[in-house]
């Protein structure tokens, strides 16, 4: 069951649109099950119904037409119950209905079971037989399973096929995606969709005006793959004939009618070579996926190679730069860094990305550039946005395809706000950080690139809070030498000098892996990251130690900070290198002074070992993007949970009040350096934790400084003890929102609500 159940898993996902993938899913089960009838209820949530998708069994003609009012017959027990519902004999059951449109009558053993995604119901599958007889409960089984499975695949088809829709009859629907917030701020652009060369599976559609001209890349491509593929056949010239089978069978191909001829076609309907070349060879993937001797279904991936090879062909001939849209939003599977240096500066105004996270590289380029962007939109058809409108929220991590016009208006006048309000701000830039009743919150930046720093000096950052040295080795194909080191570190310490700047030594695993270096986990969160490598590996730690302090000669301004620290033990360790360091320096003759030492508070195990660590370090930092994930026990970075992930949640609150205290009853000075520290909603908690030091991205500087000088120590720590006091963390931010319109702050929540 389980090979029937991947096989049926397999083909849905690469049905063309949601009814193709709807008549395979039934016709498929009902084989599979040895039913009588097999259908798919979906939920029309707008008109609350569900409406007959497909059937294979009942009346064809029904499917589209049949719509079944929420709360009648067995369709909508299936759905208010949330689970099974088996009868032997529907007929006999006081909610069955009959709708004679699908000739129920004939049919009486029922089994019925809820499709639901995230929450959410989708739709009913059922399976019938016309005999009165229980499904046993392995066949329950199955079909739960088989539901459960289809709901993901259902719910990227339907919205992918929304989407189709949308683009087809330039329809403007409030059409939104949830993913993660990579970068405040919010805009209104246009998709510009980027792809890794060679994948068939990556090209978007896009649509040609000059279809001859098109129809003359594609014959010229398979041109190019013909005479690559005589060759390589020469070149093998002195093996069997047998063994060159392969080439002669890709030439054929290259021949054919309906690989050649179907793509042809497809250019001729409008599609760009690409398009049409990954949609033939999708097709003949499948039909040859379908059969059943497996060595015809192997030769589904010589089809493929085919195709890639072609495509590569097509490719090569591209102008290589598209032209990039006005407001160009980059939308891709995976942006990289390299994707986004090759937009124009001027150009790029928002990211949309299918992979990475709150904390990927991909966001943290985002904050420094200053570009909203969105992460983790897991279910968005990258294929079908390209050139659509787009409005990204980089707060909310939501996007808007093809908006209509009251949503493109608001974001339009959102983002008019927000440039507003940046512009007012400027102000406070030579401002002090201090509240209306004098008590001064130093305000720090967070930065990991070089790039950063003209911005994070013209923020007014009183030093560098935060300093990510993973960039400088991410940027490279192997680990950058004690020299290359000692350079970039030094550039940040002289652009802050006098001002304090904290190093972090490398914070690898996790989701930041270095190409060079790989740590491959199915647990990496909880794995080898931060200093339990750098401990394992005394010769990276002791060359990065050697160039912090190398660098720091004459300066004096360095503070070293330690990451993922969990166990007391490490601290020592750590302390037993930088003194080695230290020393052999001093006796190459640098002078240098000792630089002070402090530890992240990131992981819970330390909230209860500070009476211990605190005489051992000069300062400690909470990481409350860490500490939040490990005392919610929630994946930073999984957008099926993100609802669940908030700093501000009470217990997060309370332990940061422990530190706080602890902190302060050993005299340790103690900073804020997660995201949580630019959050202006969270300002207000911490300063009236006791929190006399934030850092935080540039952009997020001025706003938080508002926030400082808007709203008095006393009432911070009012507005503080009272979070604590509150259940969630959906009620502490209602809290502060109104907290922060009293304070006249109202333009810093606007945006966010
Ligand atoms: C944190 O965990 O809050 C932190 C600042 O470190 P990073 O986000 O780099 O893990
Ligand atoms: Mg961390």
């Amino acid at each position: 069951m389980l090979d029937v159940l991947r096989r049926i898993v397999q083909e849905v996902s690469g049905a063309e649109d949601l009814a193709g993938a709807l008549a395979l899913v039934v016709q498929r089960v009902r084989h599979a099950m040895n039913a009588d009838a097999c259908s798919v209820y979906l939920l029309d949530h707008d008109a609350r119904h569900y409406v007959l998708m497909a059937t294979d069994g009942l009346n064809s003609e029904a499917v589209g037409r049949l719509r079944v009012p929420l709360g009648a017959g067995l369709i909508s027990l299936v759905g208010e119950r949330k689970e099974p519902v088996n009868l032997d004999n529907a007929h006999t059951h006081d909610r069955f209905q009959i709708f004679p449109e699908i000739n129920e009558e004939q049919f009486h053993a029922f089994l019925g079971v809820p499709i639901v995604h995230r929450r959410s119901p989708l739709g009913i599958l059922v399976v019938r037989h016309r005999s009165a007889r229980k499904f046993e409960s392995d066949e329950e089984a199955f079909l739960v399973t088989m539901a459960s499975q289809l709901a993901g695949a259902i719910a990227h088809a339907e919205i992918a096929g929304d989407v189709a829709k949308l683009v087809e009859h330039h329809a403007r629907i409030d059409y939104s995606l949830d993913g993660l917030p990579g970068a405040p701020g919010v805009v209104v652009g246009t998709a510009l969709v980027v792809y890794p060369s060679a994948d068939l599976d990556a090209v978007p559609d896009r649509t040609v005006d000059d279809p001859v001209a098109e129809v003359a890349v594609f014959t010229a491509a398979v041109e190019r793959t013909r005479a690559e593929i005589e060759y390589f056949s020469q070149q093998l010239g002195s093996i069997a004939r047998d063994d060159r089978a392969l080439f002669d069978a890709y030439l054929m191909m290259l021949n054919s009618d309906s690989l050649i001829g179907k793509t042809i076609a497809r250019i001729q309907q409008g599609s760009w070579a690409s398009g049409a070349l990954r949609d033939t060879i999708r097709d003949h993937v499948r039909a040859f996926n379908e059969m059943d001797d497996p060595y015809l279904r192997e030769r589904a991936s010589d089809v493929r190679d085919l195709g890639r090879r072609i495509l590569m062909a097509i490719q090569s001939g591209e102008r290589r730069a598209p032209p990039y849209p006005e407001k160009t939003i980059l939308v891709g599977d995976e942006i990289t860094a390299t994707m986004l240096a090759e937009v124009p500066r001027d150009k790029l105004c928002g990211i949309v990305s299918v992979r990475g996270s709150s904390l990927s590289h991909v966001a943290i380029l985002a904050h420094a550039m200053g570009v909203p962007a969105v992460v983790g939109v897991d279910d968005l058809p990258v294929s079908r946005v390209d050139r659509c409108e787009m409005v990204v929220d980089g707060y909310r991590g939501r996007i808007y395809i093809s908006p209509r016009a009251g949503v493109r208006q608001e974001y339009q006048r959102l983002a008019r706000e927000e440039a507003q309000l940046a512009a007012g701000l400027e102000e406070l830039r030579d401002l002090p950080s201090r509240t209306p009743d004098d008590r001064d919150v130093h305000l720090y930046a967070n930065t990991g690139l070089i790039a950063d720093l003209t911005p994070s000096l013209s923020s007014g950052a009183e030093g560098i809070g935060l300093y990510r040295t993973e960039f400088p080795f991410m940027v490279r194909e192997r680990f950058p030498s004690e020299d290359e080191q000692q350079e970039t570190y030094r550039q940040i310490l002289e652009a802050f000098a006098p001002r304090p700047v904290v190093l972090r030594t490398l914070d690898i695993g996790g989701d930041k892996s270095l190409s060079y270096f790989p740590i491959k986990e199915d647990n990496p969160f909880l794995g080898w990251r931060g200093i339990r490598v750098t401990l394992d590996h005394p010769e990276i730690f002791l060359v990065q130690l050697r160039a912090m302090m190398r660098a720091s000669r004459g300066l004096d301004n360095l503070h070293i900070l330690l990451p993922m620290i969990s166990q007391i033990g490490e601290v020592d360790e750590a302390l037993k290198l930088i003194d080695r360091a230290f020393a052999e320096l001093c006796a190459e003759g640098e002078p240098l002074a000792r630089p002070k030492i402090g530890m992240m508070i990131e992981v819970p195990s330390t909230l209860f070992l500070m009476d211990r660590l605190a005489p051992k370090v000069d300062f400690f930092s909470v990481g409350t993007n860490d500490l939040t994930q490990y005392l919610l026990a929630v994946d930073r970075n999984n957008s099926r949970v993100a609802s669940l992930y908030d700093a501000l949640h009470p217990a997060v609150i309370a332990a940061l009040a422990h530190v706080v205290a602890q902190a302060e009853r050993h005299g340790k000075p103690v900073s804020v350096c997660g995201e949580m520290a630019g959050d202006p909603y969270a300002a207000p908690i911490l300063i009236g934790l006791g929190v006399r030091s934030l850092s935080m991205s540039s952009a997020s500087l001025l706003r938080v400084k508002w926030v400082v000088r808007s709203i008095s120590y006393e009432r911070c720590r009012a507005i503080a003890r009272h979070a604590l006091q509150l259940s969630d963390a959906r009620s502490v931010r209602d809290f502060l929102e109104e907290e922060l319109e009293t304070a006249g702050l109202g333009e810093l929540v606007k945006a966010r609500r």
